[in-house]
């Protein structure tokens, strides 16, 4: 070696030394939250509210990015691939996490491999509503006046392998009714054909549904959680009419696989200030949208669960995607 590339190894190593690490440094600019979903649906309406805490706990802008298309995979794929440095993050739900990659044929990413679980953050209600020219005023009645209509009425959800697809495949194969699944790009341009009554019936997310259940320009049959949504008190379960019958939705946020753990800590910590944020608070308690929060490791057993809690459910509805 001679003495120039020893000098230049000695001073390349001494600012190495000097210099701040990227997980030191973190974040030193934007980061990028991918809402796997069209605006206006709950995944949307749940990662703006936590964007909004989180950008003040980190001094960047956390910003919203909707990425629909394929039932949320695509929006996950794209943080899969994203380079791993916490920049480039994921509001991954139950679709993204257990009920698509269980649906899919071919799989565009690994659902546990290529991801690093940042936080889970709540559990959501699914809600059966209707277009209120809809002449069903419960579960009872859509079921009949399914049955006495075969193939005419179809249902609308979020896409191919959400849950709001899998609660209208159960509710089919449990209640013995027959409807047409009509996928979106999410539950907010479903929802807007849901109101022009172009599609009467859709399984949302609670969230996306409480206002229009609250001014009446959707009627709610009912909850697909086992109990009652707390503030929703007067909509029944699905369960009370059709025994046995339970969907959910989660929401938890997740970086590629390979993000340092340092990075991964700090959005942890952030997303657990923004749980704690009083105003974060009283929406979801609005949307009976369950605060869990959780660690890392916690997240990733939370998916491993779901994915075997799910697959004997999506088998028994037949549902796989190409
Ligand atoms: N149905 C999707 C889910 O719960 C979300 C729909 C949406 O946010 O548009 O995973």
């Amino acid at each position: 070696m001679n003495r120039r590339v020893i000098l230049g190894l000695t001073i390349g190593s001494v600012i190495a030394s000097v210099l701040p690490s990227a997980a030191e440094t973190f974040p030193n600019r934007a980061i990028t939250l991918v809402v796997p979903f069209a605006a206006g649906g709950s995944t949307d309406l749940v990662a703006r509210l936590v964007a909004a805490s989180m950008s003040t706990t980190l001094g960047q802008q956390v910003i919203v990015e909707n990425v629909g298309g394929a039932g949320g995979n695509l929006g996950a794929d794209r943080v899969a691939r994203a380079d791993p440095d916490g920049y480039t993050i994921l509001m991954g739900t139950v679709a993204t996490h257990a009920l698509n990659p269980l649906m899919l044929k071919a799989k565009p990413y690994d659902p546990v491999a290529d991801f690093a679980p940042i936080s889970l953050l709540v559990l959501v209600p699914n809600v059966l509503v209707v277009n209120p020219q809809l002449p069903a005023n419960n579960v009872k009645d859509l079921i009949q006046l399914l049955k006495e209509n075969p193939g005419k009425y179809s249902y609308a959800s979020s896409g191919n392998g959400t849950p709001l697809h899998l609660s209208g495949e159960l509710f089919k194969s449990m209640a013995g009714v027959s409807m047409e699944h009509i996928p979106y790009k999410g539950a907010g341009p479903a929802l807007n054909d849901l109101l022009g009554n172009q599609v009467s019936i859709m399984f949302d997310n609670l969230p996306s549904s409480s206002s229009h259940i609250k001014s009446g320009t959707l009627r709610a049959l009912g909850v697909t959680t086992k109990d009652r949504a707390p503030s929703f008190p007067d909509i029944p379960t699905v369960d009370e009419t059709v025994p046995g019958y339970e969907t959910y939705t989660w929401n938890a946020l997740f970086a590629p696989a390979g993000t340092p753990t340092e990075i991964v800590a700090r959005l942890n910590e952030a997303a657990k200030t923004a749980l704690a944020d009083p105003g974060v608070i009283s929406r979801m308690k609005d949307f009976s949208a369950k605060i869990v929060g959780s660690t890392p490791d916690e997240l990733a057993s939370h998916v491993k669960a779901e994915i075997q809690k799910w697959e004997p459910i999506v088998k028994s509805t037949g549902v796989t995607l190409d």
